[in-house]
């Protein structure tokens, strides 16, 4: 399968370019070429099917042509180690739990992919080269991909992260992990990070002296897996007589997420409509209702792994779309939360139902509470494990939220992290010397 640039202004590029890559030459994010229908006979059995075995039939539509079937099969059973499971809120509201693998949040699936994908190339290339994976952070992302890369051979990954700004949960899933896992401490802000990255990337000797790739959710190998869940969802539903009417409701920030469940829907998944739901940060929200999309500076939010001024996967929405406004509207609906009502939202499920959403998937909740129709049943993503977001949750609900032992185990380790200047010299030295 080949993949061009939503910029259309790059060489079509291969399914292992892109995936090195990451971005396109002139910026654009890769789209396949070919979105391939599943068979009618895939979805009338589907509530029959593993999880692991409805992915790889996925996996098998995107990467098949270019990845063996048995090396593709490892790549996926290996990525699936952990469960998504629906699980019920209210009569009609179900929660899909994508916190159960290594980090406690849905990234952990398209990072773990991405990562044994990458590892499949390098071993077919068979050169002993080695792959240096640099990727910023402001929490959630380094914590995921860091742990995806864990003890992968080939690949060396450096998180930089801004000193003093990240809570000391979500760094201790980084910066305990040693092995092929570098952590860069930057006296500066998440910005100052990804000017790094991002001049690091651009910087010829750097590039000269060893082979640079990123790892967010730009890179297909990252954002396409994440279709896996939603067809998993969709059969679990099915299972239980409530998928006729199915509505999905994704808690949004860089659009990577609810991008792949429409990618799942042109496969033919058969989900009625979508409902994006946001923050504050509502550029999308303001896009369906106006038609123009106009991207600002993000404010900051209790949920902040949405905090997004500038979605970039709006690009492949638009993309798929075919650019038309109103087809757009016609599968997805917005909503938009401030603090106060995430916030409340938490302490009502929790008081109504006892069932504690983070802030992320409580804004998917609302979202389907005010926006379902009648006969409609909806899942909303529950991105990560309310524990993740502890102080923010525990000062809302007014008790303790436990924290499970795989998070905890992190906190138990030791931190190591190399300090850096904000200075991009000081960077490209210490790179140059790796
Ligand atoms: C990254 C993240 C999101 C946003 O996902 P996108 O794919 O960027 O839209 C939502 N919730 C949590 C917990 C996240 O970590």
């Amino acid at each position: 399968m080949n993949f061009y640039s939503t910029n259309g202004k790059a060489p079509i590029a291969s399914l292992e370019k892109a995936v090195v890559k990451g971005l396109a030459e002139d910026k654009g994010l890769y789209m396949p070429e070919r979105i391939k229908a599943l068979p009618k006979e895939f979805f009338d059995n589907i509530e029959n099917l593993s999880f692991q075995e409805i992915a790889y039939t996925v996996a098998d539509a995107f990467f098949g042509e270019d990845v063996d079937a048995e090396s593709l099969k490892a790549i996926v059973y290996d990525t699936l180690q952990f469960d998504c499971p629906c699980v019920k809120v209210t009569d009609t509201i179900y929660s899909l739990e994508l916190f159960h693998g290594p980090t406690l949040a849905f990234k952990d699936v398209g990072a773990r992919f991405m990562a044994r994908l990458l590892q499949y190339f390098l071993k077919k290339e068979n050169n002993g080269s080695e792959v240096n994976v640099l990727v910023a952070t402001s929490g959630d992302t380094g914590s995921a991909v860091a742990n995806g890369f864990l003890g992968v051979d080939g690949i060396r990954v450096y998180v930089l992260y801004p000193k003093g700004k990240v809570s000391p949960i979500q760094e201790c899933q980084f910066t305990t992990l040693g092995k092929n896992i570098t952590a860069v401490e930057v006296d500066g802000v998440f910005d100052d990070c990804q000017a790094l990255v991002k001049n690091a990337f651009m910087d010829a000797d750097l590039n000269a002296h060893m082979k640079l790739t990123s790892a967010n959710s730009i890179n297909v190998a990252r954002f396409l897996p994440q279709a896996f869940y939603y067809f998993y969802a969709y059969a679990q539903m099915k299972k239980a007589g409530l998928a006729d009417q199915m509505v999905v409701c994704v808690p949004s920030g860089n659009f990577g997420n609810i991008c792949s469940a429409l990618f799942g829907k042109k496969m033919g998944l058969p989900i009625k409509r979508f409902i994006a739901a946001n923050n504050a940060n509502d550029i999308f929200f303001k896009y369906l209702q106006t038609g123009s999309y106009e991207p600002k500076a993000s404010v900051q939010t209790i949920a902040n792994a949405m905090d997004v001024g500038d979605p970039s996967n709006f690009a492949r929405i638009y993309d798929l779309y075919n650019k038309d406004h109103a087809a757009i509207c016609a599968d997805i609906s917005g909503a938009t939360y401030k603090d106060e009502q995430i916030a409340e939202t938490i302490k009502e499920v929790k008081t109504e139902t006892g069932y504690l959403c983070d802030p992320h998937g409580a804004c998917g909740y609302r979202a389907l509470k005010e926006g379902l129709q009648p006969g409609e049943v909806g899942v909303f993503l529950e991105t990560a494990h309310p524990a993740k977001f502890k102080d923010t949750v525990e000062s809302i609900i007014n008790s303790d939220v436990e924290i499970p032992a795989k998070l905890a185990a992190f906190m138990n380790g030791t931190k190591q992290s190399v300090e850096m200047s904000k200075e991009f010299g000081e960077f490209k030295q210490f790179l140059l010397k790796q």
